[in-house]
C-alpha cells in the first residue's frame, strides 16, 4: 500500500520548492491510490512561526491537491503534529541506547565550538565521531557511574547516534540509484536532548516508521541525511521506507537555488499564497491549474513533447522514474505562459462574474447599458486570447466600457488627414442607417461604401479604429463596433470630429 507525507515545519511560508513536493507526493499516491498525509515537523520551538501551520493547509488546498490524512484529517495514525507526539519519541532513544547504537554526550556548545575552532586552525574538520568521540564528554569516554551522576544531577545532554567506524553504508534512492557513504566521514548526530525533544532526524524516522510511510519523497537538500536515516532505522529493526530525493529549483538566471530574493529582485511570486508583504501566485491571478501545471514540469518530464497536463493527467502520466536528477530552472515566463493558456480554457461566464467582481475593488463603475455579466463575457470572449491574467481584462479591453479618454497620439499624427472628419461624419451616417446592426452588416456596408466612394480601406479603417479604441489595438473592428452599439459607436465618431 503506497503510502506517502508532506512533512513541513511550520517555520514560515510555503515556497514554490515545498509545494513541489507536495505535489510530487500526491500525484505519486493518487497514481497509486495511495494516501497522501499531512505531517507538521514542529518539534523545533525556536523556529516556530505562528499561522504557518493554517498557510500550509490552505495553500494546498488552493493547489487542489488536499491531503487524505492530517491536522483536522485524523485516522488511526495521528496526531500528526509532531509537537503532539511528543511523548513517543524518548523509548526510541533509550532503546538505541541500550542497545548500543546511541550513547548520551554532555560537550556545551562552547567546548564544542572550541574543538571545531582548534581544527579548523589545523586545517582540519571536526568531525564528532570516533575520530574524536574519546576526548569528548560523553557515556562512551566517562565511566557508567560518571555518565550516571551528570544525568542525576540535572546536567544537560544529548543522545548522539554512534555512527560505526570504516563502514561503507549502501543506499538506495529512486532517482539518483545507488549511492554508497562513507561512514568515516559522517557526524554522530543528535538525536534527543534533554529537554525531551527529539530532533528532526529521531522524530522524522520515527513516525515515518509508525505512520506506515512507504516511500518518502522530499527534497535533495535531505540527501545528506539519508546515510543516518538508513542506519536507524536498521539499529531499530525496522524496514526502511524506499527513497526519492527531488532535484533542486534554480535560479531563473545565473548558478544556485532559487530563493525568495529572486522573486523580490525580478517580481514573480515564489509563494502560493500571501504572506505578510510578499503577494503569492494566487493574489498575482495565477491559476492553480496553471501553478501544479508547469511546477510538475519543474523536474520531472512526460517523455514526450507535451507541456499541458490537467491535474488527473498529471496523475496519470507521473513516474518517480522520469524524474530528473538534475536541478531543474525555473522560468517566470513559462509560468505565465501556462496561466494564458489555462485562461482560454476557463468559462467565460465565470470570468465574466469575477471581471465584474475585480471592477468594483477598483472602484470603476460601468455604464447601465454595459454592467450586465452576459456583455462582459461577450467582451471577454474577443479579448481573452492576448490576456494573461483577469486583470488584464480591463487593460485590454476597457474601450468596450467607455469611450476612449484619449488617443495615441502617435498613430494620430500617422493616421489622421486633413480629409478624415469628412469622411468618418459619412461613416457616422451610414453606420446611423444601419436597421440590422450586426459585425457581418456593418463589415459588408462599410467595405461597400469604401469602394464605391473610391476609397482607400488606409484612409478609413485606422483612423475609425482610433476613434473607437483609442489606439490601434484590439480584436476585428466589426465585432467592437457592433457590440458597443449603435449608439455608442456615433457618438464616439462625432466626439472624435468636433
Ligand atoms: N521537516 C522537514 C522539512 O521541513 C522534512 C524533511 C523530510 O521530508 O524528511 O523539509
Amino acid at each position: 500500500k503506497v503510502r506517502v507525507r508532506f512533512a513541513p515545519s511550520p517555520t514560515g511560508p510555503l515556497h514554490i520548492g515545498g509545494v513541489r513536493t507536495a505535489l510530487f507526493n500526491y500525484l505519486f499516491a493518487k497514481k497509486h491510490q495511495g494516501e497522501f498525509i499531512l505531517r507538521i515537523e514542529d518539534t523545533d520551538q525556536k523556529r516556530y512561526v505562528e499561522g504557518a501551520e493554517q498557510y500550509i493547509i490552505d495553500a494546498l488546498n488552493w493547489c487542489q491537491i488536499p491531503y487524505d490524512e492530517g491536522p483536522g484529517k485524523e485516522k488511526k495514525y495521528g496526531p500528526y503534529r509532531q509537537s503532539e507526539r511528543k511523548e513517543l519519541y524518548k523509548q526510541y532513544a533509550e532503546a538505541l541506547i541500550n542497545s548500543g547504537h546511541a550513547y548520551y554526550a554532555f560537550d556545551s556548545s562552547e567546548q564544542l565550538d572550541f574543538h571545531r575552532k582548534d581544527h579548523e586552525a589545523k586545517g582540519k574538520t571536526f568531525i564528532y565521531n570516533y575520530h574524536n568521540r574519546l576526548k569528548l564528554a560523553n557515556s562512551l569516554s566517562l565511566s557508567k557511574e560518571e555518565t550516571l551522576t551528570k544525568i542525576q544531577s540535572g546536567e544537560d545532554y544529548v543522545v548522539r547516534f554512534k555512527t560505526p567506524q570504516d563502514t561503507q553504508i549502501p543506499l538506495k534512492d529512486l532517482i539518483r540509484g545507488n549511492i554508497t557513504i562513507d561512514s568515516n566521514t559522517l557526524d554522530d548526530k543528535v538525536l534527543f536532548k534533554s529537554d525531551g525533544m527529539p530532533t528532526y532526524h529521531l522524530a522524522n524516522i520515527v513516525d515515518d516508521h509508525l505512520m506506515e510511510i512507504s516511500h518518502v519523497i522530499r527534497g535533495e537538500e535531505w540527501l545528506p541525511s539519508l546515510a543516518l536515516h538508513k542506519q536507524l532505522y536498521d539499529a531499530l529493526g525496522w524496514e526502511a521506507p524506499q527513497f526519492a530525493h527531488l532535484p533542486l529549483i534554480m535560479k531563473p538566471v545565473g548558478k544556485g537555488k532559487l530563493s525568495k530574493r529572486d522573486g523580490e529582485k525580478m517580481g514573480f511570486p515564489v509563494f502560493p499564497l500571501s504572506w505578510k508583504d510578499s503577494i503569492g501566485y494566487r493574489e498575482a491571478g495565477y491559476f492553480p491549474e496553471a501553478v501544479t501545471n508547469f511546477l510538475a514540469l519543474l523536474g520531472w518530464n512526460p517523455g514526450t513533447e507535451q507541456e499541458i497536463f490537467s491535474l488527473s493527467e498529471l496523475v496519470e502520466n507521473f513516474s518517480i522514474e522520469r524524474v530528473n536528477k538534475s536541478g531543474a530552472r525555473f522560468d517566470p515566463d513559462k509560468t505565465k505562459w501556462y496561466n494564458q493558456h489555462y485562461m482560454q480554457e476557463k468559462d467565460n461566464t465565470e470570468l465574466a462574474h469575477k471581471f465584474i467582481a475585480s471592477l468594483k475593488t477598483k472602484n470603476i463603475t460601468l455604464p447601465e447599458d454595459k454592467k450586465e455579466v452576459a456583455y462582459a463575457e461577450k467582451v471577454i470572449s474577443l479579448i481573452k486570447e492576448r490576456a494573461v491574467f483577469l486583470d488584464d481584462l480591463w487593460e485590454l479591453g476597457n474601450y468596450f466600457f467607455e469611450a476612449p479618454s484619449s488617443y495615441n497620439a502617435k498613430a494620430v499624427k500617422k493616421q489622421w488627414k486633413e480629409d478624415t472628419p469628412n469622411i468618418m461624419e459619412e461613416v457616422a451616417k451610414l453606420v446611423n442607417g444601419l436597421e440590422d446592426y450586426t459585425s457581418e452588416v456593418l463589415e459588408k456596408t462599410v467595405k461597400q461604401w469604401i469602394t464605391d466612394k473610391g476609397l482607400s480601406f488606409g484612409k478609413v479603417m485606422p483612423p475609425l479604429r482610433l476613434i473607437i479604441v483609442g489606439d490601434m489595438k484590439g480584436p476585428h473592428l466589426f465585432d467592437i463596433m457592433a457590440l458597443i452599439g449603435k449608439q455608442d459607436t456615433v457618438e464616439r465618431i462625432k466626439t472624435a470630429i468636433k
